[in-house]
C-alpha cells in the first residue's frame, strides 16, 4: 500500500464525461489499497474566462478580488469528482485550499505556498481510506483570503501536497504521456523518457518544455518527491495503467536513480525571443549593475547575458536576450536611464529563438558543445549567442531556423535512435 497524489489538468476534467474517466484512474488505486489524495485544476479554458471576466468588469482590479473570482474554477472540478466518486461508491471528500489550510504568502494572484498542514487529510486515510479531492491553484494568504498560485499553479499544489503528506509518488495526469526528448510537433522521431532527473526536467521546464509549471519541478527537487508525467486519456483499466512499479509515462527523479545516464537527454527551445545590444558601454564596476538594475525592478525577465571582454580597458559591449514581449519596456527603460548606463547606441532584434541541449551527462563529458556547433554550421545556421551552464548550452539563432535546428540536434546526439 502506497500514498499518491494524483493531479488531473484542465483537459483532464474539461467536462462531466471526462470527470467520470478520472474517477475512474482513481478508484483503480485505490482498489489496489492505496491512500490517494488528489488534486484537480479547472475545466479547460475556464480559468481564461474567469480571468477575461475579471478584467471586462474593470481593466484595474485589486488582485484579492481576482483570486476571488478565479480560485472558483478549481472549486467547481473539485466538487464534481467528488460527486462523481461517491457515485462509484468511492468515499471522497473535497477541499478548497482554505479547508485545508494550504497557507501562501501575501502575494496575490502570484502567491507562494509557504506551509500545509496535511494532519486531516493523513487522518482521514487512515480512519476511513477516504479520497481527498483537493481544489488546486489555491491557498489561504496571511490576510485571511483566498490566493491563488500564478497560472498554470495545481502542478505546485499537488507536489506540494505530496511533500505535505510524504507521499510515495505524485502523479501528474495531462493531455500528453511524458516528457520527450523534444517537442513531438517538430521532430516526430521524438522519443518519450522513462526517466528525466529533477535538474534536467527543471531545465526543459524553464526552457519551454511546458508539461508542468517551473515552480512544481523546483519544489519537487527541494524535497525530492518522485512526480511522475502520464496521460489521462488512456483506457483507465488498460492492463498495465496501475502497475505501482513501472506505469507508462515518464518519471521525474533523483539522478541517483537513473542507472543508464544519457550525455544528452533533451532539445528545448523557446521562440519569441528578442536580443539587446548596449555597444561601447563604459567598463568600470557597477555598470551592469546600473543597467540590469531598472530592468529587474520593471518585472523585465533578461536571460543570456553575454559581455565581451574590453579590448582596451575602457569601453565593452553587453548583449542580453529578453522575451520579445518585453523588448519595447525594456527599450523604454534603458533609453530613460542611458545616462546611468553609460552607453553609445543600443541596437536590438526580436524574432529569435534559443535552442538548448539538455544533459547531466555534460558534467563529465566533453565535445558535447562543439558538437551542436558543428552540426548547426553544416546546416548553415549562425549563432548569434551562447550561454552554459554545468548541464546546458543555449544558442540564440535566428527564429527562421527553429525547427531545423532543433531536429538537427536532436538528431546529432541520437536522440531519434530507440534504445535496446
Ligand atoms: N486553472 C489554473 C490555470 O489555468 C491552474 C492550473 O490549471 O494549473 O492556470
Ligand atoms: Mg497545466
Amino acid at each position: 500500500m502506497a500514498r499518491l497524489v494524483l493531479k488531473f489538468g484542465g483537459t483532464s476534467v474539461a467536462d462531466v464525461d471526462r470527470i467520470r474517466n478520472v474517477a475512474r484512474h482513481v478508484k483503480r488505486e485505490v482498489d489496489a489499497g492505496h491512500h490517494v489524495a488528489v488534486v484537480v485544476s479547472a475545466m479547460a479554458g475556464k480559468t481564461n474566462e474567469l480571468v477575461g471576466w475579471c478584467r471586462e468588469a474593470s481593466p484595474i482590479h485589486d488582485a484579492r478580488e481576482y483570486d476571488t473570482v478565479v480560485a472558483s474554477g478549481e472549486q467547481v472540478t473539485a466538487g464534481l469528482l467528488a460527486i462523481t466518486l461517491q457515485s462509484m461508491g468511492v468515499n471522497a471528500r473535497s477541499w478548497m485550499g482554505w479547508q485545508i489550510p494550504v497557507r501562501t504568502d501575501n502575494s496575490h494572484g502570484a502567491a507562494r505556498i509557504e506551509d500545509i498542514d496535511g494532519s486531516d487529510i493523513i487522518r482521514r486515510f487512515e480512519d476511513d481510506s477516504q479520497v481527498a479531492v483537493i481544489a488546486g491553484f489555491q491557498g489561504l494568504a496571511p490576510d485571511n483570503r483566498i490566493a491563488t498560485l500564478g497560472r498554470g499553479g495545481s502542478d505546485t499544489s499537488a507536489v506540494a501536497i505530496a511533500a505535505a503528506i510524504k507521499a510515495d509518488r505524485c502523479d501528474i495526469y495531462t493531455d500528453v504521456d511524458g516528457v520527450y526528448t523534444t517537442d513531438p510537433r517538430i521532430e516526430p522521431r521524438a522519443r518519450r523518457m522513462d526517466r528525466i532527473s529533477f535538474e534536467e526536467m527543471l531545465e526543459m521546464a524553464s526552457l519551454g518544455a511546458k508539461v508542468l509549471q517551473v515552480r512544481s519541478v523546483e519544489l519537487a527537487m527541494v524535497h525530492k518527491v518522485r512526480t511522475f508525467v502520464r496521460s489521462s486519456f488512456e483506457d483507465p483499466d488498460a492492463p498495465g495503467m496501475g502497475d505501482f512499479d513501472n506505469p507508462p509515462g515518464t518519471l521525474i527523479c533523483d539522478e541517483d536513480e537513473i542507472v543508464e545516464q544519457q550525455v544528452v537527454t533533451g532539445i528545448a527551445y523557446a521562440k519569441d525571443e528578442a536580443q539587446i545590444s548596449l555597444r561601447r558601454v563604459e567598463d568600470r564596476p557597477g555598470i551592469a549593475a546600473a543597467i540590469f538594475g531598472p530592468l529587474a525592478d520593471a518585472g523585465v525577465n533578461v536571460d543570456m547575458i553575454v559581455q565581451s571582454v574590453s579590448e582596451d580597458g575602457t569601453r565593452t559591449d553587453m548583449t542580453f536576450t529578453v522575451p520579445a514581449s518585453d523588448l519595447d519596456k525594456a527599450t523604454r527603460i534603458i533609453e530613460a536611464a542611458k545616462a546611468d548606463m553609460r552607453f553609445d547606441i543600443i541596437q536590438s532584434e526580436g524574432g529569435l529563438t534559443k535552442v538548448s541541449v539538455i544533459g547531466i551527462g555534460m558534467r563529465s563529458h566533453t565535445g558535447v558543445a562543439a558538437t551542436a556547433f558543428k552540426a548547426l554550421a553544416n546546416r548553415g545556421i549562425n549563432i548569434r549567442a551562447i550561454t552554459t551552464s554545468e548541464i546546458k548550452i543555449s544558442i540564440l539563432i535566428d527564429g527562421e531556423f527553429s525547427e531545423l535546428a532543433v531536429r538537427t540536434l536532436h538528431s546529432v546526439y541520437g536522440l531519434d535512435k530507440v534504445r535496446p
